[in-house]
């Protein structure tokens, strides 16, 4: 007997026949003798426009209002989870984050998890029960309803399987698994059986999105078995583990793309020091995430220009930010391009491995598509590209780094 954690997203439960289909699929694993908790996001769009009513009423909206409407929608498929389990004859009962308690701190909109209770649920195990969690919901040190920020029901499924210490946590999602980068624009991008927590972690915080990188993060602190596979075809998906259990060792293993990011460049930035420290704490007292950053050695001795990228999302306070420091720090013009994307290669091998820079470069050369920006890590390499090449470069480093799918015979 095993204890497993299902977790279920929005396109699994996205209408009623499709609950059904998840009572069945559960329904197995009880047959299996194992003891089940199911997390669900809400039907598929309902957060999406549970956020846009939130707007539509006020621009400026009460964060603590906006969570108790956007957990709404995890509160509908719960409920009609449980009823659909117990039309077939299994034991199940629905829980809302407070119910657990699902305890977290009090950031509204995006709260971070701290204590679950789990005793209640153990106790309902015992009885054979299946609990149905909401997932994206808990509560804050007030007793209100917290989320805990768009696509957190995949933390919640993570978070709840290290408090019950589950043996494994099933992740099931409309596609089979984690690829060697998205399948719809590399047709012969491969599914990965095993990767680590670093890799995943990565590519998830570089835009693949399959997993949310805080479910991730924390499958890695915990050591949860996390396994992503398909709610609507019946086959073994990805299972992200240590390192120590993964034999063979590709040097690449995954390539994510996000073109959500944005350019900003300074032209003519004081060489001295304390400019870099006004410019970027300015940036961040503002809540804008900065992520590559270059700077170049001054010609002249006295002014350099510096380059770096926020989210696309976060650009226009950027850009208002800076400006307003213009004049205090003096430096030139801000240019701002929102017309780019972010291309990492991933792979724990890369530490052993040298080459693997000069690969990606060469690579993207070849093809005539000119590097923005370079940042490297321990396990990645990232460059900024224009946009337009998004695919062609992802296509022609999935083939360099020979991740290609044999063709079908
Ligand atoms: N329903 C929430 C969202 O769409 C949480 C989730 O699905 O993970 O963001
Ligand atoms: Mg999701």
């Amino acid at each position: 007997m095993a204890r497993i954690v299902m977790k279920f997203g929005g396109t699994s439960v996205g209408d009623v026949e499709r609950i059904k289909n998840v009572a069945q699929r559960v329904r197995r694993e009880v047959e299996a003798g194992h003891e089940i908790a199911v997390v669900v996001s809400a039907m598929s769009g309902t957060t999406n426009q549970l956020v846009k009513w939130c707007s539509d009423v006020s621009r400026l909206y009460d964060a603590r209002e906006y969570d108790v409407v956007v957990a709404s929608g995890e509160q509908v498929t719960v409920g009609l989870l449980a009823m659909a389990l117990q039309d077939i004859g299994i034991n199940a009962r629905s829980w809302l984050g407070w119910q657990i308690p699902f305890g977290t701190d009090g950031i509204h909109g995006k709260a971070r998890i701290g204590k679950i209770e789990t005793a209640e649920l153990e106790k309902r195990f015992a009885q054979g029960q299946v609990a149905v969690v909401a997932g994206f919901q808990g509560i804050g040190p007030d007793d209100r309803i917290t989320t805990l920020g768009r696509g957190g029901s995949d933390t919640s499924a993570v978070a709840l399987a290290a408090a019950l210490k589950a043996d494994r946590c099933d992740i099931y999602t409309d596609v089979d698994g984690v690829y060697t980068t998205n399948p719809r624009i590399v047709s012969r991008a491969r599914k990965i059986e095993r990767i680590t927590y670093e890799e995943m972690l990565e590519l998830a915080s570089q835009g693949a999105k399959v997993l949310e990188p805080r479910s991730v993060a924390m499958a890695m602190q915990h050591g949860v078995r996390v396994q992503v596979l398909s709610t609507f075809v019946d086959k073994p998906g990805t299972l992200v583990v240590d390192e120590d259990e993964i034999v063979e060792q590709q040097v690449v293993t995954g390539i994510a793309y996000s073109p959500d990011e944005a350019k900003i460049t300074l032209v003519g930035v004081p060489d001295r020091p304390g400019v870099a420290g006004a410019i970027f704490g300015s940036l961040s007292d503002s809540a804008v995430n900065v992520d590559m950053i270059v700077q170049n050695v001054s010609q002249d001795g006295k002014t350099t220009d510096l380059t770096f990228t926020v989210g696309q999302a976060d650009l226009d306070r950027a850009t208002h930010v800076l400006d307003r420091l213009k004049a205090e720090l003096s430096f030139g013009e801000v240019v701002a391009d929102p017309n780019v994307c972010k291309i990492s290669v991933v792979g724990v091998g890369m530490r052993s491995q040298p080459g693997v820079a000069k690969t990606m470069f060469q690579t993207l050369a070849e093809k005539g598509i000119n590097i923005q920006v370079i940042s490297t890590s321990e396990i990645k390499v990232s460059v900024l590209i224009g946009a337009d090449y998004t695919e062609l470069a992802v296509r022609a480093l999935h083939t360099a780094y020979g991740l290609d799918a044999d063709a079908e015979a």
